[in-house]
């Protein structure tokens, strides 16, 4: 070893011995005959101090290090002098009194500083990944994953869950995204597709009797470049075999929670998880996937909005839209840039206009509200009873403001839901302590496409109808809901699951209705299909995102800050730089021929 000692482990208990450490040079400070540096290894830094007395070879090399040399180092831990110690170091209160050192390697100076105090665009960042991820907290997400994982492990393994590796290589297991694909150099004109999940394979692994299974297992899609996403990314992947939805539930609510009890001890953490049906969620805050630190639950008031005199609202309602809006509490003094803001971001999520209606402070009830309380560009359209009824109806008391759009009920709720995490923002309403952990069940099974005209699945193909809604499966799709689960953190998704089909009629059927043709099916699940025939027991389980939870855990927005390699929002690896051409004669022995586009 070239240590026996790790920079950040000496303590006034360890003075007076002699050690060995190695590791990077973080800072150089020349102190007229003193030069100090800080050594830092991946457990932290140490000060090394170099005197001219204890040796001159090593003060004289000291003398020429630069900020990331690699270097190892010999002396005497010693106590610092008084007034030197820096209590925001472990190590702090000593030093290293150095009698040698070695350079074990010299560094051109880096791009950026190793430090966490660094403003530096991405791009240089993933360019320079591996100086990078020596700042102290990329160091720190690191481990933060590696404990994430290794709980995993342990408390599946301890549940009776085996963990199986499944092919990379492989044909397309759909999730509702393209497939990256993989040219066969054997099989000219063949291609492999990369899993968008192992989906398939562990359904299979249940049909072998596997029971539980679990994978941390890369998920591939080719999907369209939208913030924080990755082309591809990690799941923890499992299935379990004779469970009901409330199983697979109980076990993921039990391993979460003490990953957060553990990884994050001071959060208030959901226990027992919020369980909201998919419709009630879509009522209560216009998503799937709402955040619940905060209230500014939505209200329905078409009937009542549709009663006044303006005709956007009479309009909406005359079409079969909806009107819907919150109350954003204490904000009536809002002013005309507070309010334009609000339009503006109201009609960066798609809507036509945002209608606001302020109610001022100086109202001494609902009841009591006259004419001056009250501030709206539609004022002139709403009767003070109907203003009444709209505050009654969904919640304003003075001083508030309410937020109405009108429009398609899937427009209204996009824009509210949005603006409702807006408007926390702007308000700081939530609590960063707070996580809030859901199960959004009950979703539908299908969704219909306006651009396909046709049905599509909800989620993917392989969910369960609810055996009381199987009814509707061929003559109303759009009834059929599904034993289908979200789990939510903080208004993110972190995972779906489903109980699944494990019966072939109704695989078949549920293909009928999104309309693959008989050759598709063969092609893309005759695997599954023929496995079914040979006793596939019920079966469900979940995908859960690692790289969300990890960056939840770490405090941070974006997946990327939690990847070791991560690519840019263009699916690019600058260090890397991939993807890449590939020279004439790989694509010879591919058998393909490029094409490029036209522009
Ligand atoms: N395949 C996952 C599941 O278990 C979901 C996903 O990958 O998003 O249902």
């Amino acid at each position: 070893m070239y240590k026996d000692t790790n920079c950040g482990e000496p303590r006034e208990s360890t003075v007076g011995s002699l050690i060995t450490v190695a590791g990077w040079v973080h800072r150089r400070r020349d102190h007229g005959n003193l030069i100090f540096i800080d050594l830092r290894d991946r457990s932290g830094l140490l000060q090394v101090v170099f005197n001219p007395e204890y040796s001159e070879a090593a003060h004289e090399l000291a003398g020429s290090l630069r900020s990331e040399w690699v270097v190892q180092i010999t002396g005497k831990i010693v106590r610092r002098l008084p007034g030197a110690e820096n209590p925001e170091l472990p190590t702090g209160t000593v030093e290293l009194s150095a009698t040698k050192i070695v350079v074990l390697n010299k560094s051109l100076t880096p791009p950026f500083e190793v430090s966490d105090d660094i403003d530096v665009d991405d791009n240089t960042r993933l360019k320079y990944r591996f100086i990078d991820l020596r700042r102290p907290k990329m160091q720190a997400m690191l481990k933060l994953r590696h404990r994430v994982t290794h709980i995993m492990w342990d408390f599946l393994t301890e549940n009776g869950f085996t963990q199986i590796e499944t092919p990379i290589l492989l044909k397309s297991t759909p999730e509702g995204a393209r497939d990256y694909v993989v040219p066969s150099r054997v099989h000219p004109g063949q291609f492999y597709a990369l899993p968008q999940s192992p989906q398939q394979l562990k359904q299979l692994l249940m049909v072998s009797g596997v029971e539980r299974y679990f994978q941390i297992a890369r998920s591939f899609r080719d999907e369209d470049l939208r913030a924080d996403r990755q082309p591809e990314f990690t799941q923890l992947d499992f299935e379990m075999s004779f469970v009901h939805q409330d199983d697979v539930m109980a076990i993921v609510e039990e391993l979460y929670l003490k990953i957060f009890h553990e990884l994050l001890p001071d959060a208030t953490v959901s226990d027992p998880f919020i369980r909201l049906s998919y419709t009630e969620s879509m009522e209560r805050f216009g998503t799937d996937k709402p955040d619940l630190r905060f209230g500014m639950e939505l209200t329905t008031i078409t009937e009542t909005a549709a009663t006044s005199d303006a005709r956007v609202f009479q309009a909406v309602a005359s079409s079969g839209g909806t009107i819907r809006g919150f109350v954003a509490p204490g904000c009536g003094n809002y002013g005309r840039r507070d309010t334009d803001r609000l339009t503006d971001f109201a009609k960066s999520s798609g809507a036509q206009g945002l209608v606001f209606i302020a109610l001022d402070e100086s109202a001494p009830s609902i009841d009591a509200l006259e004419d001056d309380h009250i501030k709206s560009p539609l004022k002139k359209f709403l009767s003070i009873d109907i203003v009444k009824q709209l505050a009654n109806e969904t919640g304003a008391k003075p001083g508030d403001l309410m937020l109405i759009v009108a429009g398609t009920s899937r427009l209204v709720n996009t824009v509210l839901s949005n603006l409702r995490n807006e408007m926390a923002r702007r308000l700081e309403l939530v609590d960063e302590n707070d996580v809030s952990l859901a199960w959004i069940y009950d979703f539908p099974l299908f969704e219909w496409d306006d651009d396909l005209n046709k049905w599509e699945p909800a989620h993917h193909v392989f969910s369960s109808p609810k055996a009381e809604h199987m009814q509707y499966l061929d003559t109303d799709p759009g009834k059929v809901l599904a034993d289908l689960y979200d789990l939510v953190c903080n208004g993110q998704e972190m995972g779906s699951g489903s109980i699944r089909i494990h019966d072939k009629d109704i695989q078949t059927r549920v293909f009928g209705v999104i309309d693959y043709g008989e050759d598709e099916i063969q092609d893309r699940f005759g695997q599954l299909l023929t496995a079914f025939t040979y006793g596939a027991p019920p079966h469900g389980g979940m995908g859960l995102g690692l790289d969300r939870l990890v960056a939840i855990l770490a405090g941070e927005q974006a997946i990327r800050e939690v990847i070791a390699f991560p690519k840019t929002q263009s699916a690019v690896d600058p260090l890397f730089e991939a993807p890449a051409i590939i020279t004439d004669q790989q694509l010879e022995e591919l058998h393909i021929r490029v094409v490029m586009p036209e522009n």
